[in-house]
């Protein structure tokens, strides 16, 4: 039998990257790389985008062919689904009863959209995690009439604006008072919600569902808790995902909104490890332990922990500590946020106009800016990064004023 080495279950972004950045970082042992979804690992963020757009095709989304993988010495067990795992003889079971041995293990199982508990299973009611859904939705789409949005969170704000972009706009209902409630400033919610209104998107907020009607085994409407009914002929489920715990949670181990891992991404268990979507971590621009969803978390963990697992020096013993950053596209309008916890912000400032849609709002609590969200305003983004992983003193008063040059101060007190 070949010697184990690491075994990662989950071939999604981080699962892939953290198979990649092993072989960069010179780990020579066995890399076993398990995704239960049969495509070779491909990237998430175009699926509500581009490819739902029709401006890229599947193909375009894997991140590499079956060569790289040969090359790198990447072993790939795909369309299995890992079912159990056996911590005192180190080794992991697929569904279809293949025991592989593991040195370390790494879950990367990601996260599961959250399900609609009085939803019929029927034709039109779609949800968008995978490669499939996305082709079921993408032919959807191009049927519809009346489209629905249950949830303003990014990814049906993202599919709301396709859909206005192919002439059928979408009625969006959420539970908050506006769009991505939940996590922007209450400025560029509104930005958003007139950004929206403005390409034919149509809103009802506070609002909650209590049921999807069908006739006809096809989606007709959904009916709010006050009795409205909103006529569908397609509704897109957005209402937020859970992490895939269950597994690790099976195996003995703590999982809390996420694996429970500590700031070198290893459970109570030495040998096994969580990242990307399904870990729970802590993080000092959290204040406290997080989960985040995102390419750029998923990314730099796996990074992260490939230069934990394959050190070319001995182990450095520094905390992950990434400053975490997001993205989404909406109708020509891109949202970039640095930083966590908009909504813990005890002072907000803007910089820039919110009506032109080109505009940064900068959070700060105790005196420390916290987080900030940039609305087609890349440079502001690239500059909150870096003076967020800083915490470089910059004060509300310089970013309220357009002439003040943050990246200058950046690099004065980089340099101090
Ligand atoms: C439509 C869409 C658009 C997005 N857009 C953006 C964006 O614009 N910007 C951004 O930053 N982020 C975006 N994201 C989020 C981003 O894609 C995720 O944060 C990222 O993919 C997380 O990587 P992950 O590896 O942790 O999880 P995933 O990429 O979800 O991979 C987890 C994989 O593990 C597999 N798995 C689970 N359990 C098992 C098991 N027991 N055995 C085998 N396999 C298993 C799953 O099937 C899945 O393939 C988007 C997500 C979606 C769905």
């Amino acid at each position: 039998m070949t010697a184990a080495g690491i075994v990662i279950i989950g071939a999604g972004q981080a699962g892939y990257q953290l198979a990649a950045s092993l072989r960069e970082a010179g780990y020579t042992k066995r890399v076993v790389l398990v995704g239960e979804e049969p495509e070779l690992p491909y990237q998430r963020p175009p699926l509500s985008k581009a490819y739902l757009g029709g401006t890229c095709e599947a193909e375009n989304l894997t991140f590499q062919q079956q060569p790289f993988y040969t090359r790198a010495g990447i072993e790939l067990i795909l369309g299995e689904r890992v079912s159990r795992i056996d911590r005192d003889a180190q080794c992991v079971w697929t569904i279809g009863g293949r025991r592989i041995d593991y040195e370390q293990l790494v879950f990367a199982t990601g996260a599961r959209n959250r399900a609609f508990g009085a939803a019929p299973r029927v034709n039109g009611l779609i949800d968008l995690r995978t490669m499939r859904d996305a082709g079921a939705l993408r032919a959807a789409l191009g049927q519809a009439r009346q489209p629905v949005v249950i949830g303003a969170g990014f990814l049906g704000l993202e599919f709301a604006a396709v859909a206005a972009a192919q002439g059928v706009p979408a009625h969006v209902i959420e539970a908050g008072p506006a769009p991505m409630s939940r996590v922007v400033s209450a400025q560029v919610g509104e930005a958003f919600r007139a950004h929206h209104e403005a390409l034919g998107t149509g809103f009802t907020f506070n609002a909650n569902v209590h049921s999807i009607h069908a006739q006809d085994d096809r989606v007709s409407a959904v009916e709010l808790t006050d009795g409205t009914h909103i006529q569908a002929d397609l509704v897109v489920l957005s209402i937020g995902v859970v992490p895939n715990v269950e597994l690790a949670q099976a195996a003995g181990l703590e999982a809390d909104n996420g694996i429970v891992v500590n700031a070198s991404l290893a459970t109570a268990d030495p040998n096994i490890y969580a990242l990307g979507d399904c870990a729970s971590f802590p993080s000092r621009f959290a204040g406290g332990r997080c989960r985040i969803e995102s390419v750029q978390n998923a990314v730099d963990q796996a990074r992260y922990l490939a230069t934990r697992l394959a050190p070319k020096e001995p182990a450095a013993a520094s905390p992950y500590d990434a400053v975490p950053w997001f993205w989404s596209d909406q109708g020509g309008a891109k949202l970039q946020i640095a930083g966590l916890g908009m909504r813990r912000a005890e002072e907000i400032v803007l910089r820039g106009d919110c009506g032109s849609m080109q505009f940064s709002v900068y959070g700060f609590a105790q005196g420390r800016l916290i987080s900030v969200e940039s609305v087609n305003r890349a440079g502001d983004h690239i500059a909150a990064r870096r003076l967020i992983a800083a915490g470089a003193p910059v004060t509300p008063a310089q970013v309220a004023d357009e002439t003040f040059n943050l990246r200058l101060l950046l690099e004065t007190s980089v340099s101090s």
